[in-house]
Formats: C-alpha cells, structure tokens, sequence
C-alpha cells in the first residue's frame, strides 16, 4: 500500500529534480517559448517545499490539492495552471484516503490529465506534455493490478518515449505554436518536466512496499 509520506515524498523529489534541470528546462523553453519553463516551475516547487513538512500527518486529498493550489497560485505561464490542475485532480479523485492501492493512484492520475486536457484543450500529437503524460497514464494503469515497480518503471520508459515522438514535430497549442514550422526538431520543454514527474513517482514509490512491511512490524 501507498502511504501518504510516500505521496509527499514524491513531490519532494519532483521539486528536487526539477531544481535540478532548471537550467535545462529553460534552454529548451528558449528555442520555442519564452525562456522560462525551469523558472516557473523552480519557483512553483520552492513554494511546494515550504509546505510539505505541515502536510506529513495529511490525508492524500489534501496533500495533492495543497500542491495544486500553491503551484496556482505562484507559477505563471500555462504550466501553473495545467500542472495546478494535475494536482487538483488527483486531490479530488483520491479524497481522504490515507493509504492508496495503485489502482487507486492510476485512476488518479487518469483524473489528473483529464483535467490537463480540459483546461489546455490540447490532444495528443499538439506536441505539448499531453504526449509524455498520456501514455505514462496509460502504462501505470496497465500495470496496476501487477508488479507496482514494473509498471512505475513503463510508466517513466513511456514518457521518455512520448517526450522523444513529438520533437520532430510542429506544436499546435501554447507559446511553442507562435513560432509554426519553427517549433519542429526541438525537444519539449512541458514533456520533459512531465517525464521528470514519473521518474520521481517511480523512485518515491519503489520502496513503497517495504514501507508497508515495515509499518506492519510498529
Ligand atoms: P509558457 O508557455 O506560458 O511560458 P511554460 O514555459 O512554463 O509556460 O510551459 C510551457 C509548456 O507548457 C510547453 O512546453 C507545453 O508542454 C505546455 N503547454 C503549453 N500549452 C499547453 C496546453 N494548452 N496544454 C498542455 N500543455 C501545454
Ligand atoms: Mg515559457
């Protein structure tokens, strides 16, 4: 079982490595947007950070709208609001659960990128990170009645992969989309903070098991 420190420890190491890849993010945000893309989301995470240590003893509800709210709060841009609405949704779908079954957490994360789509309006193929989100989504659902690490290992592989699909192509939705034919052969920068969410969601929750035995031993 998914236990909410496991949940907060995701976000965590999202936060982390997206610090991480600021300059990154960035680079890649200045060939077909505005140059901000790691800035916006260090800035929403840094936010996140500071009110993760009141949300430990938290329902998972909470601890997902919190993000949500605080990423909407202080990031500007689409991603603010698109990865706002993420959290929200996952928030909403998990309520107040205290422990989460992965088939709870993919059904989760269907809600989340519902919500993304409802509010960006982009399909698959607009060359946005729709294209990483939706097979990740896909791949932990697959996976959820089975083996938890595989299907966060397929999940990530997914991403990766959907990241790399549209780099070729000419974005059809946010600021990328200004620029027309221009916007193709550059890698997205929404893609690649999506594909960092899942290879933070696979290493928070790869000990999750062992976080259960241990809880029963207490
Ligand atoms: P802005 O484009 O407002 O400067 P960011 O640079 O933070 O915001 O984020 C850009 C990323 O947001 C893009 O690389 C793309 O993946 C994603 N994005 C932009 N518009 C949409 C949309 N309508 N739906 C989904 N994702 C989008
Ligand atoms: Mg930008």
């Amino acid at each position: 079982m998914i236990v909410t420190a496991d949940l907060v420890r995701f976000v965590e190491l999202f936060g982390a490595r997206l610090h991480a890849a600021r300059e990154e993010l960035t680079a890649l945000d200045s060939a077909i947007g505005d140059a901000d893309h790691g800035i916006n989301m260090d800035r929403g995470f840094t936010a996140v950070a500071a009110i993760l240590p009141d949300l430990g003893e938290a329902d998972a509800g909470t601890v997902f709208r919190q993000v949500g709210m605080k990423l909407i709060s202080t990031v500007g841009g689409a991603s603010g609001p698109l990865y706002g609405t993420f959290f929200l949704r996952l928030g909403t779908s998990l309520g107040d659960a205290h422990e989460v079954s992965p088939e709870a957490l993919a059904a989760a994360f269907r809600a989340g990128l519902e919500g993304v789509m409802t509010r960006g309006k982009a399909e698959l193929g607009d060359k946005t990170m729709i294209d990483a989100m939706s097979p990740a989504v896909e791949a932990l659902e697959m996976g959820a009645t089975g083996n938890l690490p595989a299907a966060l290992d397929a999940a990530v592989a997914a991403a990766a992969a959907g990241r790399d699909r549209i780099t070729p192509l000419v974005a059809r939705k946010g600021r990328a989309s200004y620029l027309g034919e221009r916007s193709a052969n550059h890698q997205d920068p929404g893609a690649t903070s999506t594909t960092l969410l899942f290879e933070s969601l696979r290493d928070a929750l790869r000990d999750a098991k062992s976080g259960a035995v241990a809880e029963e031993r207490q």
